[in-house]
């Protein structure tokens, strides 16, 4: 086994987070940019050209690029030889930590939380997490975080960030299409989705869609979409045409950027898939604006 120490996961989580709310990925910069050469209107264009103007200013002077800094979701990807080893004395106590309701604190858990923690109170990031849906009191450290787990062959441990405004996570939508409904009635959810958020998920947008499994798995692989280089396709070819109708009817909407008007809805839209049962064909359409705060190292 290889042991990895839950401070180095702490630390590199910390690193993370305040990386991604300060620094927008290449591959979103890049999608811009190819994006305003392609609009015609002329307040899109304008858009477009504020919002690559607030990435380079948010960069240069380690600011965040937006105000809401997000729910930290964080993708863990761990070698099934990993053994992660709390440090002899460990600063912050789990009760502190706000650990999520029935959720027992493991040593990777305690380490991801303490990370988010410290990079929002170390960067000045917004909290922007309540520790029960109905009282609504706020953690102060935008914790816990959502954690997602998947034990993967070797000696690695891949973490990646992923910083999820409300605005664009509040228009996500599923539906559990029967099979007879097939690619249209995909096609036709996707797009009303996009046409029913309008303007609140600050287009243009990153589409994730999640096609097959459950209720659950469907949501997950939706999210898991986003992780992938803005713009890439999936390596089925009935899902990479997929991918590219879709990007052409979403920004045939009209919708435009921040919802002024223009071909630039999305920036890109993700399928990913999973099997399903005989009887159900289930859609989720997970939402993610321009501010694609999204960071990943591996220890
Ligand atoms: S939807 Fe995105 S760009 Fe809009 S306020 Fe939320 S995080 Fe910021």
């Amino acid at each position: 086994m290889r042991r990895i120490e839950a401070d180095a996961i702490t630390q590199a989580v910390e690193r993370l987070c305040m990386e991604a709310n300060y620094f927008l990925g290449q591959d979103v910069i890049d999608a811009l940019e190819r994006s305003l050469k392609e609009e015609e209107s002329p307040i899109g264009q304008q858009i477009l050209r504020d919002i690559l103007e607030n990435a380079r200013i948010g960069g240069e002077e380690l600011a965040p690029i937006c105000q809401d800094t997000g729910f930290t979701v964080v993708f863990v990807e761990l070698g099934q030889e990993v053994e992660v080893v709390r440090e002899a004395e460990c600063g912050m106590q789990s009760a502190e930590l706000n650990p999520p309701f029935n959720i027992p604190n493991s040593a990777l858990r305690e380490a991801i939380t303490k990370g988010v923690a410290q990079g929002y109170t170390k960067g000045y990031l917004r909290a922007s997490i309540v520790q029960d849906p109905l009282r609504r009191i706020n953690t102060k450290d935008n914790t816990p975080p959502v954690i997602h787990v998947e034990v993967v062959p070797g000696d690695r441990l891949r973490l990646t960030i992923m910083c999820k405004g409300s605005g664009c996570e509040n228009m996500s939508r599923f539906a559990m299409l029967t099979p007879a409904q097939g690619r249209k009635g995909v096609v036709n959810f996707v797009v009303e989705t996009v046409l029913k958020g309008g303007g609140r998920p600050c287009p243009p947008l990153i589409v994730g869609v999640g096609l097959g499994g459950t209720f659950d798995q469907a949501a997950y692989i939706a999210k898991r979409s986003l992780l992938r280089p803005v713009g890439s396709h999936h390596t089925e070819a009935h899902i990479k045409e997929l991918e590219e109708e879709l990007f052409e009817k979403v920004n045939a909407t009209g919708v435009g950027p921040q919802a002024w008007g223009g071909r630039t809805t999305a920036l890109a839209v993700h399928v990913e898939t999973y099997p399903c049962h005989i009887a159900s064909l289930p859609v989720a359409v997970n939402i993610e604006c321009h501010s694609h705060r999204l960071k990943t190292t591996i220890l």
